[in-house]
């Protein structure tokens, strides 16, 4: 057991509707662990994500999104998000559009979760619990990660192999992380599945093959015959050192 206290996690709420803003601020404000600073539009979003930068010196830990928003579509927010590397805030996108194509989309822009409308609050909270137990939020002070010749930086979500960048996706990288975390572990194909599209993500069950593949793409000398992403036959995938096999 530790002696320090968890770390309060700051998490921004991204939604017009007024009855599901104040049940979640009701809910949340019972749990010790999270601060939810609430906002009803995209561009409230965009000022209060700057302004947790500057004032709290670190991004928020999470944000609950709701896609439809009096001015945008949140989609927007995630892909800003992504697109500007701010891959440590995990994204949960809250919405009524329930249809396999709106969360594919969501999913693929860089959310990590989706929880469609009504849901109950033991969910969110369990989702909330998950998320955070997969990836703690200790990433300000992370230094650059390295097996072999490969090198991720957190900070910078960058991957160089012997010095040279690559250029990752969001994915991607979340992906090298996941195995770079546990290098020299099997990792299952469910285990991989889970850790990076969430727990219900079993309709996306053959990305893991499609990113391991881009991946090898990317880091291999020669993918054909990979040194770092090895194949556990009917198992998954382990990511090894070559240098030191
Ligand atoms: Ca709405």
């Amino acid at each position: 057991m530790s002696n320090t206290p968890d770390s309060i996690l700051p998490i921004l709420l991204v939604e017009d509707d007024p009855s599901i803003g104040e049940f979640l601020q009701a809910a949340l404000a019972r749990e010790p662990r999270y601060e939810l600073h609430w906002e009803k539009s995209l561009k409230g979003a965009y000022k209060a994500w700057e302004k947790q930068i500057t004032k709290a010196g670190g991004p928020f830990a999470l944000i609950l999104l709701d896609l439809g928003l009096p001015d945008g579509d949140g989609q927007e927010l995630i892909l800003r998000l992504r697109n500007g590397g701010k891959e440590q805030t995990l994204i949960m996108v809250l919405s009524a559009r329930g249809s396999e194509i709106d969360k594919v989309r969501a999913l693929d822009s860089g959310a990590d979760d989706y929880l469609t409308k009504p849901f109950t609050i033991g969910e969110l909270l369990a989702r909330l619990r998950a998320h955070f137990r997969r990836r703690p939020l200790d990433l300000p002070e992370a230094t650059p990660m390295t097996i072999g010749s490969l090198e991720l930086d957190d900070l910078g979500h960058t991957v160089r192999k012997d010095g040279v960048s690559i250029a990752l996706t969001p994915k991607e990288y979340q992906l090298l992380r996941l195995f770079v975390l546990n290098q020299g572990r099997i990792l299952s194909y469910q285990s991989i599945l889970r850790a990076i599209w969430g727990e219900h993500s079993d309709e996306q069950a053959h990305y893991v093959r499609l990113y391991v593949k881009r991946l090898r793409e990317k880091i291999e000398d020669d993918p054909g015959v990979p040194q770092y992403l090895i194949t556990e036959k009917g198992i998954g995938y382990r990511l090894r050192d070559p240098h030191i096999v």
